[in-house]
């Protein structure tokens, strides 16, 4: 086999779970698809076939549903003590950890991401997030409340699972997804049907295997892929207590009004636009790289990229070149190859959709200052691209493009209030940076811009403590911190007279 093909790049551990049939996860037993349907998942370097998946439909969601509602209120996920509910998540953090060569190894060849990354980033985050979960389930508290009204009284408050919840995850952190998605909810001590993008299930189905051999009881996490159908069926379902997704905003969108049927709870990570804005003070050895790295990391496939980069004229041709020079050092190729710098879009789709964007801005009239074409003549490679000579009107200062492309905008401007208003010029608001010297102007803009993350001399920082979350229309709710234990808790408030 030659060593420079996907399947020869592959540990053997990682060629017996592709070799396997992948079906759901339902109940704690693998099984295929009611219909008996299953779909295919390709490596997006050369577009070639990698694995046939089981494709679930509405009726395997519902007994997904049926199985995690029985392990809720039947099973012993909810009621057994925290410490011991804390530990398995933490464990599977340990597991993750322990199988983290093939992880990676499987999330670069379906998803195309530079396996460095996926070691670097996808897997010990993963890994590090189950146990700062599970740290939270030891304390899940409430507090004890004064009434003002006549009489004597004993009231408290207590936070309790919020119970079945549905998860419904996008392509492009495809493990590292479904472990934000489900380690607060296991360690709330909900139960959870998981539904993974098509493009990329195959992580999600391997994590559904190391959560079976851990030990979680059957129904507690259940894995259904497949493509929108299922994820709508569930967001829909009227047994699901509360719906999580992270993808488009326009899918957001549909998910609120399918949850509507029940009024289940909903929270949504969705699109961005986010601002990178650099400040003529701001050290440029470190500005430069990390404004690269806020729009090519992941090949832009980040719903925190900084996408629109605004410069000030003083350090905009400073930047350009640094910038050019930046991209042009990224070593192109498929995601396994260990020297890959920037991999494949997951998907024809994608390619279509972010080449599309390319072609736009071009009639649009942005000038290209390097990058701008495809990559190679196989696979969805796109080259990271710098638009600049752009106007607010164009699709590709508007519009989340996700792909390596990042518009850099010329300002001249030195009142902070504007350039946080051009900077807020977005329906979206999930995350934005700020480069400067200067701490004052630094934490007066983190104040004025209109986002649920600022970043101050750095972009697409995240850690498992910190708040994660979009204003306006980048989503509801909060994940990561405490904020995630939030989101999957009631709020129960008791009160007796004694
Ligand atoms: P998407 O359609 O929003 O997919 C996200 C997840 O939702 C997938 O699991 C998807 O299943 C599922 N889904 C699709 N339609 C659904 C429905 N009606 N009800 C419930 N679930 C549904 O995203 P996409 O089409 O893959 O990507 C399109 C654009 O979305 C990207 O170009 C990017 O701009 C944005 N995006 C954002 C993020 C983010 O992290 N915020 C992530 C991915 C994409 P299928 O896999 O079958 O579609
Ligand atoms: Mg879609």
């Amino acid at each position: 086999m030659d060593a420079n093909t996907s399947e020869g790049r592959l540990s053997s551990s990682a060629k017996a779970f592709i070799a396997r049939k992948h079906k759901l996860l339902i109940d704690g037993q693998w099984v295929d698809a009611k219909s008996g349907k299953t779909f295919a998942v390709y490596d997006p370097s050369n577009g070639q076939q990698i694995a046939q998946v089981a494709e679930g439909g509405a009726e395997d969601i519902d007994l997904a549903v049926k199985a995690a509602r029985r392990a809720f209120e039947d099973g012993p996920w909810s009621k057994i003590k925290p410490v011991e509910r804390g530990k398995m998540v933490w464990r599977l953090g340990d597991i993750l950890e322990a199988h983290a060569d093939e992880l990676a190894e499987l999330e670069s060849l379906d998803n195309g991401k530079p396996i460095r990354d996926a070691r670097a980033v996808d897997l010990p985050f993963g890994a590090e997030l189950l146990r700062y979960m599970g740290g939270w389930s030891t304390k899940i508290n409430g507090a004890h409340i004064s009434i003002s009204a006549p009489g004597d009284w004993h009231a408290y408050s207590m936070r309790e699972p919020v119970g079945v919840v549905g998860q419904i995850i996008p392509w492009n952190f495809p493990l590292l997804m479904a472990v934000w998605k489900i380690a607060p909810a296991l360690a709330a001590g909900c139960t959870i049907v998981l539904k993974p993008a098509e493009q990329t299930p195959l992580t999600a189905i391997r994590l559904g295997e190391l959560i079976t051999e851990a030990g979680f009881p059957p129904g507690v996490v259940n894995v259904v892929t497949g493509d929108g159908t299922p994820g709508a069926a569930l967001a829909a379902h009227p047994d699901v207590d509360k719906v999580a997704f992270t993808g488009s905003t326009e899918v957001g969108k549909l998910i609120v009004q399918a949850a509507a049927g029940n009024l289940k709870k909903v929270s949504l990570e969705l699109g961005g636009k986010s601002p990178a804005i650099v400040f003529p003070d701001a050290d440029l050895s470190v500005a430069i790289p990390g404004a690269a790295n806020g729009i090519f990391f992941n090949m832009g496939q980040c719903c925190t990229a900084g996408s629109r980069l605004f410069v000030h004229e003083r350090v905009f041709d400073k930047v350009m070149t640094g910038l050019s020079d930046e991209a042009s050092k990224l070593k192109i190729g498929p995601g396994l190859d260990p020297a890959t710098r920037i991999g494949p879009l997951v998907s024809d789709e994608q390619f279509r959709r972010v080449t599309g964007f390319l072609a736009s801005g071009r009639e649009q009239g942005a000038e290209v200052v390097t990058g701008g074409k495809r990559f190679g003549n196989e696979g969805y490679f796109v080259e990271p691209t710098i638009l600049t000579k752009t106007t607010p009107e164009m699709k590709v200062v508007r519009e989340e493009i996700f792909g390596p492309v990042v518009c850099a905008i010329r300002y001249n401007d030195d009142d902070l209030e504007r350039i946080a208003r051009n900077g807020n010029a977005t329906e979206y608001g999930l995350a934005a940076s700020i480069w400067t010297r200067d701490i004052g102007v630094a934490h007066k803009m983190a104040r004025k811009l209109k986002a649920g993350t600022v970043w101050i001399n750095v972009h697409n920082f995240n850690d498992v403590a910190l708040p994660f979350g979009g204003y306006k229309q980048s989503g509801w709710g909060r994940e990561m911190g405490y904020e995630a234990i939030e989101l999957y808790t009631e709020v129960k408030a008791v009160v007796a007279l004694l």
